[in-house]
């Protein structure tokens, strides 16, 4: 998955459904669940001296949810899309909106600073 933190999503299944873009607060598991912003929020009671809620009570937090779940929003079509990917010119990778080719983003980066092979 290409999802990555920061991202703006579309929720397409379950209760938070909706067509209005949504932020992407975490990426889990390799990327196979994201917790997204109100989406699959739920109430947790926390007594005094949580950390988030001194005074105690009621704390609302997102579970996370499958990342096949969303779609990623595309500002240029303004709507969920598909990613895919392409090489440029200079041996990298963007990620790009699959309807309107538009970059969104490199990809990886993990093996660029990779050592060249010794040879001999
Ligand atoms: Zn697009």
């Amino acid at each position: 998955m290409k999802i990555r933190e920061g991202d703006l999503v579309v929720v397409i299944a379950g209760e938070d459904k909706g067509p209005s873009p949504r932020r992407v607060v975490q990426v889990l598991d390799g990327g196979k669940k994201i917790r997204v912003e109100g989406v699959h929020q739920v109430k947790k009671h926390v007594r005094r001296g949580h950390p988030k809620s001194p005074q105690g009570g009621q704390l609302e937090i997102d579970l996370p949810i499958d990342s096949s779940n969303v779609l990623f929003y595309c500002g240029h079509c303004a709507r969920g899309v598909r990613l895919g990917v392409k090489y440029t010119d200079d041996g990298g990778k963007v990620r790009v909106c699959k309807k309107c080719e538009t970059s969104v983003g490199t990809v990886g980066g993990r093996k660029a600073n990779r050592p060249a092979a010794v040879s001999g």
